[in-house]
């Protein structure tokens, strides 16, 4: 069984006498930032100077500075970077300024558990992993309630490190919900997995054939846009709320008996062995080999990817439906900025 932690396992005092880093202002970097600079503690903030991200900090409030800057006056640095720039930023502007008995910390355990990142023996090494996306972990804060987090402790010369995690949990409002105990390994190798091959992989892959099934067959693709993409959401949240159960008592019950009988039909054993392998690519490491090649060649994979699913027909019929659907545009306008 799991350990479950709640504030009255945290001891704020032990973070309170830190010198706390936050590297990057983003979705997560802007919630643990505010977070812990409103539970009491000694934050500076670090993004790139004059970024947009940078100004953001500016006007929040913070002390902000570059991440050599606040990497050399702090005693816990917490890396909220996207992952792929993590190893460059830490050989650059990180490692030269690690003390022994400072604390690298991070919310997603992929560079140290590849060893992009092998920080001296003499450093304490920890995870914080808030369960949700910036936005909620900073908007339940403000709610007096807290996003359920895992943690864990990766190394741990000073003796204190998961004291430390766990005052970090508290301070984001994390074990106000529960924060979960557990390894680089277990989270990095579940993350990668749940995003291949269940949520970002697995569904876009059935929504699309869904989608061209109906096209095939001459269906309006306005129609199957409707039935295959839009109302996955409705799903999604049933699921969210109140898992598989709550889903099958919220729809018709031709709707439970139709997907209950064939849903196996579509994910097969052929599905699962493939599922296996998937798991098993991500456990010894080619996952990650490829993706840190893909990266250093600049991503030319990546980017023919992203250009072939623009191009995709569920994408050209949803641009036009989803402006019939005027609470939606301030997703279109995030595409068109990011290109
Ligand atoms: P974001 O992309 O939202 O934010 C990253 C921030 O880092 C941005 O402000 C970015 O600025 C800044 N940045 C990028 N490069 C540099 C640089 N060289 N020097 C200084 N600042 C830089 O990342 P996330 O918050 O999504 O992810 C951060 C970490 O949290 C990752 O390890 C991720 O796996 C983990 N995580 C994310 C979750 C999520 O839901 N988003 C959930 C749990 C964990 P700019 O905008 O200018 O590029
Ligand atoms: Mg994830």
């Amino acid at each position: 069984m799991i350990n479950m932690y709640y504030d009255r396992d945290a001891d704020l005092a032990v973070l309170e006498a830190k010198k706390i880093a936050i590297l990057g202002y983003g979705s997560q970097g802007h919630a643990h930032a505010l977070n812990l600079n409103d539970s009491g503690m000694n934050v500076r903030v670090a993004d790139r100077k004059g970024s947009k991200a940078w100004e953001r900090a500016r006007k929040d409030g913070l002390e902000l500075g570059t991440v050599a800057e606040v990497s050399q006056w702090a005693d816990v640095i917490m890396v909220l970077l996207p992952d792929q720039y993590q190893k460059e930023v830490y050989d650059r502007e990180i490692a030269p300024h690690l003390k022994p008995g400072d604390t690298l910390a991070f919310a997603h355990g992929f560079n140290i558990h590849f060893k992009q990142i092998v920080p001296p023996d003499e450093v304490n090494v920890m995870m914080i992993a808030p369960k949700g996306p910036g936005h909620l972990v900073r908007r339940t804060y403000l709610d007096g309630k807290g996003v359920p987090c895992l943690f864990a402790v990766h190394q741990d010369p000073s003796g204190q490190t998961k004291a430390l995690a766990l005052a970090w949990t508290r301070g984001i409002g994390g074990t106000r919900a529960g924060a979960i105990e557990t390894t680089f390994k277990d989270e990095t190798e579940t993350d990668l997995f749940g995003e291949q091959a269940v949520l970002c992989g697995g569904s876009a892959e059935l929504i699309k054939a869904g989608f061209e099934t109906l096209v095939e067959a001459g269906y309006p693709p306005e129609l199957a846009y409707f039935e295959c993409l839009h109302e996955m959401k409705l799903i999604v949240d049933l699921y969210y709320e109140g898992g598989l159960s709550l889903m099958n008592y919220s729809v018709s019950d031709t709707a439970e008996y139709g997907g209950m009988t064939r849903g196996s039909r579509i994910i097969t054993d052929q599905t699962r062995a493939e599922m296996k392998r998937i798991l098993r690519d991500v456990q010894n490491g080619e996952f990650a080999k490829e993706w840190i090649k893909e990266n250093a060649d600049g991503q030319p994979e990546m980017k023919k990817l992203r250009a072939a699913t623009q191009a995709h027909g569920i994408e050209q019929v949803g641009v036009r439906l989803r402006k019939m659907m005027s609470w939606l545009n301030a997703g279109q306008a995030k595409i068109e900025v990011s290109g």
